[in-house]
């Protein structure tokens, strides 16, 4: 069966989407976009993530085509559409089709395209092993707040972190971590506390990353939401990482320095067991 995809209110087999040459999108990586995690085919956390859509649209001043439950409703049919039970949807929002012109266009209908991946989450082998992470310099815009589509600086800094031998980048501005290449990221102190950098403008609203502070926040963890800087993280007890792709990943190495004795550390994967039974995965829930 071929993979069924929406795009401007129709779900098509992936090969007949076809989104026209002149979109703003594709000329000017003018669009937004969410990523939200699927578990036992249902999405997680999906109206927070619907409420950072609505955000990063205002900013950038794109028309919502959709209502909350309008958006809820297309994303469970593509998800039945697909049969899929465990993985990721994706779906990006662009200023629509016109002349190549900076200006916004008067007449645009913004293009809305949406597909799933299906993807193990909660056994991925990397979720045992941990991950390796290396820093890179921080070379994107200033809001980064905003979920937009133009993800050049990411695309760049991942190749070099794969190029390394590593999963993931850690981006860096004045020497504090600001995020992962698509991931928001932690570390834990040799006290306990669990560390991340407060929201601002320099970073991504991770909606994986909201979940696990409340989690946190409930099971009496201490939070400190403060920048950290590359030697604190090569000095800490535990890293991690967020993301609605991965749920909660450990980072074993950071630029090939072990972390701690290298391996996943103990309040890492029981903020990932608290996750996954939050995200509905009730084998995983009683380990
Ligand atoms: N930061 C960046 C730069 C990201 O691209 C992502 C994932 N899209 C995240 C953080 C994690 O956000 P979320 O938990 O909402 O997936």
């Amino acid at each position: 069966m071929s993979r069924i995809v929406f795009l401007n209110g129709s779900f098509l087999p992936l090969e007949d989407a076809k989104v026209p040459f002149m979109d703003r999108g594709f000329l000017f990586g003018d669009g937004i976009y969410e990523g939200i995690g699927v578990l036992n085919g249902r999405l997680v956390d999906n109206e927070a993530h619907l409420e950072r859509l609505e955000r990063s649209l205002r900013e950038v001043r794109i028309a919502n085509p959709y209502s909350r439950a309008e958006w809820t409703r297309l994303e469970e049919e593509l998800v039945r559409r697909n049969g899929m039970v465990e993985g990721f949807l994706y779906f990006q929002v662009t200023r629509g089709v016109s002349e190549r012109d900076f200006f916004f266009p008067e007449d645009a209908q913004p293009t809305v395209a949406m597909f799933t991946q299906a993807k193990s989450i909660v056994h991925a082998p990397v979720a045992e092993t941990g991950i390796a992470v290396v820093t890179v310099p921080d070379l994107r815009w200033e809001r980064r707040d905003i979920k937009a589509i133009s993800l050049l600086a990411q695309v760049l800094a991942k190749q070099t972190a794969k190029e390394a031998g590593a999963q993931e980048a850690w981006m860096v501005e004045d020497g504090f971590v600001t995020e992962g290449g698509s991931s928001s990221a932690f570390i834990i102190t040799k006290a306990g506390a669990v560390v991340v950098r407060p929201l601002s403008h320099a970073i991504l609203p991770g909606i994986t990353r909201k979940s696990l502070l409340e989690l946190s926040k409930e099971e009496g963890i201490v939070l400190e939401e403060r920048r950290f800087t590359v030697e604190e993280a090569y000095d800490a007890a535990e890293a991690f990482l967020t993301s609605a792709s991965n749920f909660i990943l450990p980072v074993v190495t950071i630029d090939g320095r072990p972390v701690a004795d290298g391996k996943p550390g103990p309040l890492t994967q029981k903020l990932r067991q608290l996750y996954l039974k939050m995200a509905g995965a009730p084998a995983m829930a009683a380990e």
